[in-house]
């Protein structure tokens, strides 16, 4: 603890944002740095407490608190303080393969579990490390650092988000020569054809991939597993395998008229617009400009699309949720030091607010059906309100009488959650399914074994959708297990099929 009184001295603050009427006119990141005095000041606010929850990462009664990848938090909220920011960012490097990704778009559970918090804003946690890493790559600090020996062992990696770029990385350094399979034109998973630009600019994935390049990780991109090369040609080539191929099958909205036209999945929209953007953002083939949009899905892709359809220049923009806004406070049963389950005026609600002078967000709704055009172009739709009531001891979901609504749409984007991992690949290795279609492994929890022999399985393919943040701690975990399975096992204990 570098500074005794800082959290008595000191308010939070936190990376500033841009002014939501100017951001929605470009697609660039929407935070801004701090000055670096105000980092060590905030730094300073850290009370270094006795049990540090912001560190723990563990899961409870279907919460959780602390960070997933237990960065040492106080521990570089001192180096930072002190201004030593190279060592604050070698003890980072220790837990985090990617703070730069971490830092702008985790929900950041440490602060919700940082001690200051009981009776105070926490610590600036997730700002402090992100710049942490920023200066590192400034100062050149981050750098290619290939392994001195190579084991001569082969891994390939299905899949290129968070979950397998953390395991490749981590077995690159331990030697074995791995080679990322990745179907999409670029590597980063849901980082790169997921998360908006204004949340994560794409040069910032390319930075890192740069250095995992160079550091010796080959990435084959354009190859579907099961498709353009087979379970069986992989064996050949390789010793050990991972699955990282995340949880993308997307939940449909059971709706009548749901085939009608200007019905998209928020996935498809999102990845277009993306896309579009490295050529130029009017070629989307999905499109906002000057439409009504709803957003059917009260979640964070939802507010993606909120916040996408805004840069499109949208008519207006609505989305509809099933659930009841979030409390102002914790209620009695999400006490700290779990996540905060409570109301947050996400970025692109900002925007809205700012430039419609309406949050998008719609509560207790259900889409009933569309009604299209003669030529099949959706129109309108209809909602009934919804409510949960207590029955026989549950809480369920009713229709409210009377509470039908007509809504003017031209695009809607279906942004209800997903149903699981795609299956094909699965089916391809043979893989063993949970009861909710995840891939199954020994014991849950600590172990990443598959039911088939030298095949690992990590990030949302085995946990469902999650945070990046517990994709990178999967694939590190992975990536260890994987390790010892490879030096423990002379003679692998599969040969070509
Ligand atoms: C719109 C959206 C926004 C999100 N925003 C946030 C956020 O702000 N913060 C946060 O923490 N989390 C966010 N998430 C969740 C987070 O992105 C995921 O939890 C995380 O990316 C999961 O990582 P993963 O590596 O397991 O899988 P993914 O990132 O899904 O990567 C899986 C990869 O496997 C590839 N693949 C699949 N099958 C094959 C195959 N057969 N052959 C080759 N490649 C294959 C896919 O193309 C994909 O690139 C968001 C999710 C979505 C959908
Ligand atoms: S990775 Fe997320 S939980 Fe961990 S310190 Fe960073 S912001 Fe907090």
């Amino acid at each position: 603890m570098g500074y005794l009184t800082g959290f008595m001295d000191y308010n939070r603050k936190d990376n500033q944002t841009r002014d939501p009427i100017e951001r929605i006119r470009d697609w660039e990141e929407y935070s801004i740095r701090m000055e670096e005095d105000e980092f060590k000041r905030q730094g300073a606010r850290c009370m270094d407490c006795a049990t540090p929850f912001c560190h723990t990462g563990i899961e409870f009664d279907q919460s959780y608190l602390g960070c997933p990848v237990n960065n040492f938090i106080p521990e570089w909220n001192e180096l930072v303080s002190d201004g030593d920011w190279k060592h604050a960012l070698e003890r980072l490097e220790e837990t985090n393969n990617f703070p730069e990704f971490t830092g702008r778009v985790c929900p950041a559970p440490c602060e919700g579990s940082c001690t200051l918090a009981i009776n105070d804003d926490p610590v600036a946690i997730k700002s402090i490390e992100n710049e942490i890493i920023e200066r590192g790559f400034e100062n050149g600090w981050v750098e290619a650092n290939p392994p001195a020996h190579r084991t001569g062992k082969k891994v390939a990696v299905i899949g290129s988000g968070p979950a397998g770029l953390a395991a490749a990385d981590q077995l690159n350094h331990h030697g074995h020569e791995v080679t990322v399979y990745e179907r999409d034109d670029r590597p980063g998973g849901l980082l790169m054809y997921g998360i908006p630009n204004m949340k994560l600019e794409k040069e910032t994935i390319e930075r890192r991939l740069n250095v995992l390049k160079e550091e010796g990780i080959q990435f084959e991109c354009n190859v579907e597993v099961g498709v353009d090369i087979t379970e069986a040609e992989l064996r050949k080539q390789h010793d050990a395998i991972i699955v990282c191929t995340g949880a993308q099958a997307p939940r449909d909205v059971p709706a009548d008229n749901r085939e009608s036209k200007g019905i998209h999945f928020a996935m498809d929209y999102l990845k277009e617009s993306t896309k579009a953007l490295e050529t130029d953002p009017d070629t989307a083939s999905i499109h906002a400009r000057g439409k009504n949009v709803i957003v059917i899905g009260g979640g964070d892709t939802g507010a993606d699309c909120v916040a996408t359809a805004l840069r499109q220049e949208c008519k207006r923009v609505v989305q509809f949720g099933k659930h009841p806004a979030s409390p102002e406070d914790r209620t009695d049963d999400n006490p700290w030091p779990l996540f905060p389950m409570t109301f947050k005026l996400d970025y692109g609600y900002e925007e809205s607010l700012k430039a419609y002078d309406e949050d998008p967000r719609k509560y207790e709704i259900l889409t009933q059906s569309f009604d299209t055009d003669p030529n099949g172009n959706v129109v309108s739709l209809k909602t009934i309100g919804v409510e949960k009531v207590e029955e026989d001891g549950k809480l369920v979901t009713v229709e409210i009488d009377d509470s039908e609504q007509e809504w003017e749409v031209d695009l809607v984007l279906v942004a209800i959650g997903f149903t699981g991992p795609e299956k094909e690949v699965l089916d391809h290795f043979g893989l063993k399914l949970d009861e909710r279609g995840r891939v199954w492994t020994v014991d849950g929890t600590e172990d990443y074994s598959t039911n088939q022999d030298a095949v690992f399985a990590a990030g949302d393919a085995r946990r469902g959708q999650s945070l990046v943040v517990w994709a990178i701690r999967e694939g590190r975990e992975v990536a260890e297990q994987c390790h010892k399975y490879l030096v423990d096992e002379k003679e692998t204990s599969f040969q070509a099929i």
